[in-house]
């Protein structure tokens, strides 16, 4: 269970806007300026918005680090009077805005310039800062436990500026019965010390001292087929080579089936251990509890993904016309389909296209995101030493979003302009409309917006771009997407499920145990006994690959988001101005509620068949768009 850090919301706030995406490489796609002092100001960030100058920051940190340490004084009295709880939230806001201002400032400084000591040393220095206003401030949670929830009520009608304060509290409180008393605490927060043992063990021996194969490839060429050679060479055109490439991979991992398997016991049971330490019934509900997310959320996705896997075997015979074999095999999965788009797009046509994309949302979105693109709140270029990749933060309470890009003029580019400018149009909305306690979204829905203005802009350009092998490009890396996000997300959260469960029920599991379960859930995914796509033996042991088991019950939210953003752009799309309105509302509540309350307000009820139902209408009619093209051709 992901504990609250209740008091400190500005590390929420920190956390939950900067949703990085990172893109492999950083390749120049055209001949393009790298000094950064060369670059016209209107393509980079001006940080005078959050200080005038380091100096001021400087004097900022010196003026926080006096103040935060008269939090204690309210230690002991939280109980006591609804003034004094009020006082301290308030207190305690107004230090982590300020905190969040300080800490992101010289974030954004030294990702402009990773080589410069200067902005590395003053992150350092306010990572320490904060971890003292952090340890200042730890007294809260606790002392609001132990508040009764009667006594609580009646400080919300004495004190109604408390108000803002009631659904934190009363998430809070909700916790209480899975909280221990303090000695159990202690012993619980003691035992972090072994119960990570698995997945630092599994780190170092995949990373670090497994011994990979190496294999010759039909051209002659001698390659380490480790993680990283795996990755690379599944992708090659030549079939040998990828069965190869695959059937050594699986083979060696299937070699240390035993010292694997019992990793993921270990990891599993550690999971039972937090489950019964903390009185849940399930490791599943003892994982979920912490957004409050309900059981049938995941069940539910479970059982709806399976019921549409006949869209799921549509794509992979779409993907066996496309490659021109016989028979589809596992092997065959990542040898791209289709070319990427060769389309340039300047950063003006780029952000045109977006903009135009985003027409169905109304003035409003239109005009914030104009002036996200006029006012600097985006670095658009890369330039020598700045951070790799493309992140949103959201956490500046008072100034607004930035967005770090690293803009080459790529297809991908310009779709991940789009979908890091979701994130900073959730972030300004509900920072807008919010107050600060409220301000963040939860990291459930953190890819909702993102995600969402993705779909916006892939209809758009599907609409502009009249080039077969473009629209190919556009839909069959859509459909590898959701292949990535959805299905392979969900064939994962079915298989974690399922261990848990049998270890629950005191079965051990071992190696080959893993194994087996592994490949009948694999191949009912693939439909290999219905001969759509063939899971050889070695794929049995693809489990041991997937490090995400260390993170337990974290991979269903790739999936949730994805549904949730398909069936809300799906409706926008269409035109309907009520489903419209209640996405933009959405936009504006930030973590004022519970993440699955949020979605139902918006429409998306992620226990029924709807979202689902959407989600397949829209992979279903690019694969009718793929098959219509290929049928012209033929
Ligand atoms: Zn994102």
């Amino acid at each position: 269970m992901k504990r609250k850090v209740f008091c400190m919301s500005m590390f929420e706030l920190v956390t939950a806007g900067a949703m990085i995406l990172l893109y492999a490489g950083s390749t120049i796609a055209w001949a393009q300026e790298r000094d950064r002092s060369k670059i016209a100001d209107k393509y980079k960030w001006n940080l005078t918005d959050i200080y005038s100058s380091d100096e001021a920051w400087r004097q900022a940190k010196e003026k926080f680090a006096a103040e935060f340490p008269r939090v204690e004084k309210f230690k002991g009295t939280l109980g006591k009077s609804a003034q004094n709880l009020l006082q301290c939230m308030e207190s305690l806001d107004l230090l982590g805005k300020e905190y969040a201002r300080l800490a992101i400032y010289a974030s954004f400084a030294s990702d402009i310039d990773t080589r410069d000591s200067k902005y590395l040393g003053m992150r350092q220095e306010i990572s320490q800062v904060g971890s003292a206003f952090g340890a200042s401030a730890s007294f809260v949670q606790p002392e609001i436990l132990t508040i009764d929830a009667a006594v609580l009520e009646s400080f919300y009608i004495r004190e109604k500026k408390l108000e803002i304060y009631r659904h934190k509290l009363s998430d809070l409180l909700r916790t209480k019965q899975h909280t221990g008393t303090e000695g159990e605490e202690k012993i619980l927060a003691d035992a972090s010390l072994v119960t990570g043992a698995a997945a630092g063990i599994y780190s170092i021996f995949t990373d670090a001292e497994f011994p990979y194969e190496k294999i010759t490839l039909s051209d002659g060429k001698t390659v380490l087929i480790d993680r990283i050679g795996f990755n690379l060479y599944r992708t090659s055109d030549n079939r040998e080579d990828r069965k190869k490439v695959f059937d050594v991979y699986f083979a060696k991992i299937n070699d240390f089936r035993r010292t694997f398997g019992t990793q993921l016991y270990e990891q599993v049971k550690s999971d039972m251990f937090t489950m019964k330490a903390r009185k849940y019934e399930s490791s599943l509900q003892s994982a979920l509890d912490g957004d409050n997310i309900p059981l049938d959320v995941y069940r539910s996705l479970i059982k709806n993904v399976n019921a549409n896997l006949e869209t799921f075997h549509r794509y992979l015979a779409l993907r066996k016309r496309m490659l021109g074999v016989a028979e589809l095999h596992y092997y065959d999965l990542y040898v791209p389909l289709v070319s990427k788009v060769n389309a340039k797009f300047s950063v003006d046509e780029a952000e045109a296209n977006v903009l135009a994309s985003l027409t169905p949302l109304g003035n409003e979105y239109a005009a914030v995101t104009k002036k996200a693109f006029s006012e600097r709140w985006v670095d658009m270029y890369p330039t020598e030493g700045k951070r790799n990749g493309a992140y949103s933060q959201g956490g500046l309470y008072d100034v607004h979003p930035y967005m770090l890009m690293n803009y080459n003029g790529k297809y991908d580019d310009m779709a991940t302009l789009a979908h890091e400018l979701g994130h900073t149009m959730h972030s300004y909305f509900s920072t807008k409309k919010q107050p600060f306690t409220n301000a963040g979204y939860p990291i459930f829905l953190a890819e909702v917006a993102s995600t969402f203005n993705e779909a916006l802009l892939n209809d758009y350009m599907l609409k502009k771009i009249k080039d077969d092998d473009e629209r190919l490009a556009i839909l069959g890396n859509y459909l590898d997407a959701v292949k990535g996000t959805l299905f392979r997300q969900v064939q994962f959260a079915e298989f974690e499920l399922a261990i848990h469960e049998l270890a629950e029920k005191g079965e051990a599991l071992t190696g080959d145990k893993l194994n087996a379960l592994y490949l009948e859930i694999t191949r009912k995914y693939y439909g290999h006994d219905k001969g759509v796509c063939i899971v050889d033996n070695p794929i049995q042991s693809e489990w041991a690959v997937v490090p995400h088991f260390y993170r337990t019950f974290y991979v269903y939210q790739y999936s949730t988001g994805l549904i949730a953003s398909s069936a809300l752009s799906e409706k926008v799309m269409a035109g309907d101005k009520p489903a419209t309105e209640r996405y933009l509302n959405f936009l504006s509540m930030g973590g004022s509620d519970y993440p699955i309350t949020l979605l139902q307000n918006a429409g998306v009820d992620l226990t029924s068949p709807e979202p689902f139902q959407l989600t397949m209408k829209k992979v279903n009619r690019a694969i009718d768009e793929m098959e219509k093209i290929l049928n012209k051709r033929k």
